[in-house]
Formats: C-alpha cells, structure tokens, sequence
C-alpha cells in the first residue's frame, strides 16, 4: 500500500492555495471545489482540511467537523446548477475506484434522465442478509 506523504499531497496543496483550484467554499474543517473531471456539470469535492489517506481513518470526531460542509454545499450546488438530485459518493482504496489519496467526498449533481449509471443489484438470499447481519452486530 502507497502511504503518501502529506506534503506530496495535491488536495493539501489545494487546501494550502498553493495550486489553483475552483475552490467556492471553505470553513474552519473543510474546503469544497470542483474536480477537473466532472461527471456532470457542478461535479464537486468536499475535503476535510486535515489530511487523511482514506475516510476508513477518520474519527467520529473528524466526520462530525464536516457536518457544517455536508449540510450546505450539497444544496448550494443543486439550486446554482438546477440540478434534480444529488449523489454523495466516497471512494476508499483503489478497488473502490480512490484515485487521490487524501479523503473526499463526491457531490454529483444528477439530472433527469442523465445516462448515469446507479449501483447495480439484485435481490439478496433473506437468510444470507440475517446471517451477515448477525456477525455485523457482534463486530461492534
Ligand atoms: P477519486 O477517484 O480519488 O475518488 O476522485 C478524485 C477526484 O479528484 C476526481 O473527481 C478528479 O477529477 C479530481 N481531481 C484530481 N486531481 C485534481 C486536481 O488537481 N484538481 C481538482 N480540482 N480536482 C482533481
Ligand atoms: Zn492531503
């Protein structure tokens, strides 16, 4: 596993205003700016200040300090860009498709019948759900 060293770090550097972003919202914990490959117009980052490789890292504490960024940005997006909905989306680790290594969180604003595609599933064996639910519970 590439453990990064947070000087290297492009979303610190964006964070520091050491390289330019569409940065459009920052507060005491978090920054928000729009990704340089947008799936869809105003396709945006929430990034908490505080380097972290993934949000698997992260504490109870640390999540909390984004509730302020997670409760307005979404809805800021979605009324500037007239969008119809929203995913939040968060990748850990590359097999979830994490290309930057410092945590963020997606914001994609979705509209009607944009073409994107939604998580595929089917439906699940109830005794495999009861069953993984069961050793769920005595993991906490
Ligand atoms: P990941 O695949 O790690 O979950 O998502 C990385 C996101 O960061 C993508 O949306 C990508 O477009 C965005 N991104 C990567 N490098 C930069 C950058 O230098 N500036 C900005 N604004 N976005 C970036
Ligand atoms: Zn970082």
């Amino acid at each position: 596993m590439y453990i990064m060293n947070p000087m290297d770090c492009i979303f610190c550097k964006i964070i520091n205003k050491e390289i330019p972003s569409a940065m459009f919202y920052e507060d005491e914990n978090a920054v928000a700016f729009l990704s340089i490959s947008p799936t869809s117009i105003g396709h945006s980052l929430i990034v908490p200040k505080k380097h972290s490789r993934t949000a698997l890292e992260m504490s109870a504490d640390e999540f909390s300090k984004l509730s302020k960024a997670f409760a307005i940005v979404p809805n800021k997006i979605k009324s500037v860009v007239l969008a119809t909905g929203i995913n939040i989306i968060q990748n850990n680790e590359s097999d979830a498709g994490q290309v930057v290594f410092h945590t963020h969180f997606h914001v994609i604003p979705r509209f009607p019948n944009d073409g994107l595609k939604e998580f595929p599933h089917a439906d699940a064996d109830k005794e495999e759900l009861s069953a993984l639910a069961e050793k769920l519970r005595s993991a906490f």
